[in-house]
């Protein structure tokens, strides 16, 4: 049964030896188990890693935005000189 398990990256680390590499059986259910690479503890659901997957790119454009308000507060001069 392992055999048929696949191989992905998750943003979310695992939780016990903080791997992102994740496996999952190779049909990739939603309901199935996703399971770390490394030490074979449980992780989520498929689905809940689904999620993760597609909330990535948007969490790294939000760090953007985040970090371009910090630099444009930075250039604000100071306003007690
Ligand atoms: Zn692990």
């Amino acid at each position: 049964m392992s055999d048929f398990s696949t191989e992905f990256r998750l943003p979310k680390g695992c939780p016990n030896c903080g791997s992102h590499r994740m496996r999952v059986s190779q049909a990739r259910n939603p309901d199935d188990k996703v399971f770390c690479s490394s030490c074979n503890t449980y992780v989520c659901l498929y689905r809940e890693a689904e999620d993760r997957l597609d909330n990535d790119p948007k969490s790294q454009s939000e760090e953007m935005i985040e970090k371009a308000t910090n630099k444009d507060e930075r250039e604000l001069p100071p306003k007690h000189s």
